[in-house]
């Protein structure tokens, strides 16, 4: 068998149109009020310049504002806090993404504590993350939400599926389980302490590896069929790899995201509707 390669870079340009449609309306709705995101970049970290620099652009081209604020590497946590508190009270802006990671000194909890939920479109808060868990409606983190969306494009049938979860981060593995949860799947979720990965993992009729190991997932690991989701992203000798070795596990799976093109641009997609959801949700 030959796995069927799930086009994240497609689904994701689908996902920006229908935001797109959505900021249209909006605007049209409320007398020119626009949607705006403000983004935080502290430090000089290169990836995270280039990833922030992606969510702004595509902000811009969905019709939304894009606010950017940098603050230097050795920001004191109390100032990073007083933006944040200050974007809070900006009725301009919809949602507030301070980009992860925060350089060592600064409070990276205290940071995420201090963004308003109706905000939050990172949705780390954990108020967003009890609403979550408790199968409320609120803002869920854009990884998950992103990886949902590439299932349901795939035409995974998740109700009663066995899903397996590599990782239990607040970012990506938890909120993940939660929402495979919720659409009605047997959820299992792995970690660093888990007996017998490969034999978990090779239940799973969707394996979703979220951990950062090059290569971790083998073709040993999955069961015939299964689709595969790499959220990996891993930057090595051979450039950027994800934590499934894509190679084998083709020749095993029924479905697989590549890395690049898979996870990572639903990610920014789903960044944009969730900023789209808190404008929508905003009073008028
Ligand atoms: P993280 O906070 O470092 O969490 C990694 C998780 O993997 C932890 O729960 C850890 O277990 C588990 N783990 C580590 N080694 C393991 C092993 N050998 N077997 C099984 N589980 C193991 O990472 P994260 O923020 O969730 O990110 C995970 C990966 O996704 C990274 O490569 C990151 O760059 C990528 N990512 C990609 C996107 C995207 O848009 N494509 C977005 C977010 C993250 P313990 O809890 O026991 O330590």
């Amino acid at each position: 068998m030959t796995a069927r390669v799930i086009d994240g870079k497609a689904v994701a340009a689908g996902v920006r149109g229908r935001v797109k449609a959505g900021v249209a309306e909006f605007v049209a709705a409320r007398g020119g009020d626009v949607p705006g995101l403000a983004t935080v970049l502290v430090g000089d970290d290169p990836a995270s310049q280039i990833y922030v620099g992606s969510k702004r652009k595509q902000t811009e081209e969905v019709g939304m504002r894009s606010f950017h604020h940098e603050l230097g590497a050795a920001t004191p946590t109390e100032e990073l806090l007083d933006l944040i508190a200050s974007l809070n009270h900006d009725e301009t802006v919809d949602g507030i993404l301070v980009q992860l990671p925060l350089p060592e000194q600064v409070d990276q909890d205290a940071a995420i504590a201090a963004i308003d939920p109706a905000k939050d479109v990172d949705g780390l808060t954990a108020a967003n993350a009890g609403l979550l868990a408790q199968g409320r409606p609120g803002l869920v983190p854009c990884t998950p939400l992103g990886v949902i969306e590439l299932l349901r494009h795939a035409g995974a049938e998740l109700e009663g599926a066995e899903t397996v979860v590599l990782g239990r981060s607040i970012l990506v593995g938890r909120p993940l389980a939660t929402l495979l949860l919720g659409a009605n799947a047997t959820v299992t979720i792995c970690h660093s302490r888990t007996r017998d990965l490969a034999s978990v993992c090779a239940r799973a009729d969707i394996l979703v590896a979220a951990v950062g190991a090059p290569g971790l997932v083998t073709a040993e690991m999955v069961k015939p069929g299964a689709t595969v989701i790499d959220v990996g992203t891993n930057r090595t000798d051979d450039g950027l790899v994800g934590d499934v070795d894509f190679e084998s596990v083709c020749s095993v799976a029924g479905a697989i995201t590549p890395v690049p093109g898979g996870v990572g641009p639903m990610t920014i997609a789903m960044l944009l509707a969730n900023t789209l959801k808190a404008a929508l949700g905003r009073p008028h």
